[in-house]
């Protein structure tokens, strides 16, 4: 999950229309952070902001634990990062084989799925719903990458 950011890639952003954290896609960078998204749910442009607001921002400045993944890429063997992706692939693969093309619902973020459900996105294809997380929230396997997406939005 120590994917470097860049524009054109996605980041988990509060979305200032829909209210909670959400997929985003990186319109614009300063350094190594976003600055601009593009919500990945309602499409709206705004800024990054990486937790909702009024959720307490770890503090700066202290000893924080920072990820100790800094291990050079070692040549031999898929790392980590690369099995879990290819055990993400092939759970895909295993919810989406020989289902037909009715078996999928296609994606609205005004529809409610259920864990399990085939689901059809425009933009990232087609995935199976893995988690509920809650009442507007669902967790989608999508073929390269799981992504979070609003549900049950009465927009
Ligand atoms: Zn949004």
């Amino acid at each position: 999950m120590t994917k470097p950011l860049k524009a054109g890639g996605e980041v988990d952003s509060w979305c200032t229309k829909c209210r909670m954290v959400l997929n985003h896609r990186i319109i614009a960078m300063v350094g190594s952070k976003p600055v601009r998204v593009e919500c990945s749910t309602c499409g709206s442009h705004h800024n990054f902001r990486a937790r909702a607001p009024g959720d307490k921002v770890v503090a700066a400045g202290g000893a924080t634990r920072t990820s100790s993944s800094a291990s050079p890429r070692a040549p031999r063997g898929p790392t980590r990062a690369e099995e879990a992706a290819r055990d993400r692939e092939v759970k895909w693969e295993k919810a989406i084989a020989g289902k037909m093309v009715s078996d999928f619902k296609p994606y609205r973020v005004s529809a409610t799925f259920q864990e399990g459900d085939l689901v059809r996105h425009v933009k990232f294809g087609d995935g199976v719903v893995t988690r509920i997380v809650d009442s507007r929230k669902i967790e989608i396997l999508f073929k390269d990458e799981p992504r979070t997406l609003a549900q049950g939005l009465t927009d």
